[in-house]
């Protein structure tokens, strides 16, 4: 297990390298304080999965993403600042898989490694139908109709529990450890950023969801549309 992290904050660097090194010591970190080189690392070094700021001293995170992207599908996480969550939604559009905000706690941070890296293994799951939904779990392929549409892997873990629960209401709590195998302050708001992209995707109206309805204050729901 080998993670790569781009950042040229030598604190964030440290307090990663921490956090894996006391939970999870079989893991290997390398890091680069800039984006053009994070980028050749990723071609020679073959990390498992990817940690990038989206601040760096050379080109920006963004600019990592795209290059990266066009070779490679490696699990990325983007390092944001809590406040700007355009930063976020442009992200996840670039291939981002999920990210975390500045300050971060070291389970947080690890639960969304461990997250990514549990989807790259294969699994049993068959395929799951929804309407016109057909979700494969496995491959993070999902069909509307004729329609495919491109999943990140948290949109495919949020929406594979959806459909395994559908016609029920889920908690942010349930659907928070089925994500990142935890619970923990801040995934509602987490979960509320990757609902909003995934009903901009499969949604007519994003705006007046009729698939994935919000129950204020306790979680969300799939239903079919009438
Ligand atoms: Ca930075």
């Amino acid at each position: 297990m080998k993670v790569l992290v781009i950042e040229d904050d030598k604190e964030i660097v440290d307090a990663i390298s921490l956090a894996f090194q006391i939970r999870w010591p079989e893991a290997k970190v390398i890091s680069n304080r800039l984006g053009q080189k994070g980028v050749e690392l990723v071609e020679t070094e073959q990390p498992d999965i990817v940690i990038l700021d989206l601040g760096l001293p050379d080109i920006n995170g963004f600019e990592v993403l795209r290059q990266i992207r066009r070779f490679s599908s490696v699990p990325t996480i983007i390092l944001t600042v809590r406040s700007d969550e355009s930063d976020v939604v442009k992200g996840l559009e670039w291939g981002a898989d999920d990210y975390i905000t500045k300050p971060f706690r070291q389970l947080e941070l690890l639960a969304r490694v461990k997250s990514l890296i549990r989807r790259q293994s294969p699994s049993e799951e068959t395929l799951l139908n929804f309407g016109p939904l057909k979700l494969d779990p496995v491959t993070g392929q999902l069909m509307m109709g004729e329609k495919e549409i491109a999943l990140t892997v948290t949109e495919n873990h949020i929406l594979t529990f959806l459909m395994k629960n559908a016609g029920h209401v889920v908690t942010h709590s349930n659907l928070a450890e089925a994500v990142w195998g935890d619970d923990y302050p801040g995934a509602t708001d987490s979960l509320k950023v990757h609902i909003r992209r995934l009903r901009e995707k499969i949604e007519k109206d994003p705006s007046k969801p009729k698939y994935i309805l919000t129950k204020t204050g306790v979680g969300y729901s799939l239903t079919k549309p009438e």
